[in-house]
């Protein structure tokens, strides 16, 4: 077998469209005949349908990810099922993936040939890894960023959480489930900025701070 596929590690911050660039792929490869299954770990099990869908208006259905599935099984499935090697995998979320799943994942690379399209995001809203991104960031054949701008120009970097207040929240879960917390993507120094106002507010709780 000659194929050659690549793992890629395609991330950026919340809002950086990689849900919009993934369906554009899969649309891509649609018109030029090549197979194709989008996959998306499932954080939420009350979420049913099972699409990959994007703010801009196209979905594509997609194969559900359990934190127990293995990977390289699910892909000699598929090959059984449908007869033949899956040109390309892509998938969705791949931060919330464990470092078993993206291990199978290159397997599938390194014994197929098929290529597999991993988008996400790169760090948690404390700014950490998440396990997925990891691990993808250590055995990747191709690592790329898709940037986006912060309201003041700069470079998105941080996914910040923010409470109903738009205040950043610093504390909790990485991965709340079922919670109404937002995201809001911003550069590494509007984070910073934002967070001595909070703290300074909070320390001083008398005093009347003016923003302008
Ligand atoms: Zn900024």
């Amino acid at each position: 077998m000659n194929r050659t596929g690549k793992l890629y590690f395609r991330y950026g911050t919340m809002g950086s469209a990689k849900t919009a660039l993934l369906l554009t792929q899969a649309y891509n490869f649609e018109e030029r005949g090549m197979s194709y299954v989008c996959l998306k770990p499932i954080i939420d099990n009350r979420d049913k349908t099972n699409v990959i869908k994007s703010r801009i208006g196209i979905e594509r259905e997609c194969q559900w990810i359990h934190e127990d599935t293995d990977l390289y099984e699910l892909a000699q499935e598929l090959f059984e099922k449908t007869m033949a090697i899956i040109d390309w995998f892509l998938v969705d979320e791949s931060q919330f993936l464990t470092e078993k799943q993206v291990d199978q994942l290159a397997r599938i690379v390194d014994d197929f040939g098929s290529n597999v399209v991993c988008y996400g995001l790169r760090t948690d809203f404390q700014s950490h890894l998440f396990e997925g991104s990891r691990r993808l960031f250590e055995i990747a054949d191709t690592i790329d960023e898709i940037k986006s701008t912060c309201n003041c120009g700069r470079k998105t970097i941080i996914n910040a959480r923010i409470d109903s207040n738009g205040d950043f929240v610093e504390e909790g879960d990485q991965v709340e489930i079922g919670g109404d917390d937002r995201y809001i993507a911003v550069c590494r120094k509007c984070w910073r900025n934002k967070k001595i106002e909070q703290s300074s507010r909070d320390a001083l709780p008398f005093l009347e701070f003016k923003t302008h």
